[in-house]
């Protein structure tokens, strides 16, 4: 499978903010979000191709096997992510999914947590196909949606937030700098403070910047 880069980190956003986690980024997305932050992941044929063994080597090599983050790029569209996927749930106590959800869930597993990441209009000519699926993704019990609000955003997002069951939901600032993040983030406070709904961090932002490998 292609694979953009293998890391370890802290699990910066969603219910693990914190956790200490190997990451491993798989490369290739069509969803083409404006705000993208990973746009090296866009191209399917960049990245590196690594035998599925070769990949479990590396992201065990990388530190204790506490908690695997796969993200992307959109794992739903990479070759090969649903045999990662099961591997991974048979070799780590808990593995989590980055997704925008342009499908549903593939599997279900008592281990594997889904931070599925449904997009705005503002966002991508994509973003119904990422929200197609959202009775498939509240049907799975480990699964919250994460949604990333930018600047303007705000009333769309609630709007479709609220078509949700209200503890399954996440906010979360759009930015790459603290301060823009900070700013984000005060503003969604009060959404989540009136609406009931939680707030999600930006953590590796926040520590590190704008940079590849956190
Ligand atoms: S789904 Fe993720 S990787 Fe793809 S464009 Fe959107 S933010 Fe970037």
């Amino acid at each position: 499978m292609r694979v953009s880069e293998i890391f370890r980190s802290l699990q910066g956003e969603g219910p693990s903010t914190g956790a200490p986690a190997s990451f491993v980024r798989l490369q290739g997305c069509t969803i083409g979000c404006k705000w993208c932050d990973t746009r090296y992941t866009w191209d399917a044929s960049r990245g590196r191709e690594v035998p599925l063994p070769s990949l479990l080597d590396e992201l065990e090599s990388l530190g204790p096997r506490d908690l695997l983050v796969i993200t992307g790029g959109e794992p739903l569209q990479v070759r090969g992510f649903e045999e990662l996927l099961d591997s991974a749930c048979g070799n780590w106590p808990r593995v989590e999914v980055e997704t925008s959800g342009v499908g549903g869930p593939p599997m279900s597993r008592p281990n594997l947590f889904w931070n599925w990441s449904p997009k705005l209009p503002a966002v991508t000519p994509l973003w119904e196909e990422t929200w197609a699926h959202s009775s498939q993704w509240m049907a799975e019990p480990r699964a919250i949606a994460k949604i990333v609000v930018g600047e303007g955003d705000d009333a769309e997002a609630a709007r479709l937030a609220r078509s949700l069951p209200k503890d399954r939901v996440w906010l979360m600032p759009e930015g790459v700098t603290p301060e823009a993040l900070k700013r984000r983030a005060l503003a969604l406070a009060e959404l989540c403070k009136r609406e009931g709904w939680r707030m999600s961090p930006r953590l590796h932002v926040w520590l590190w910047g704008a940079r590849r490998g956190v």
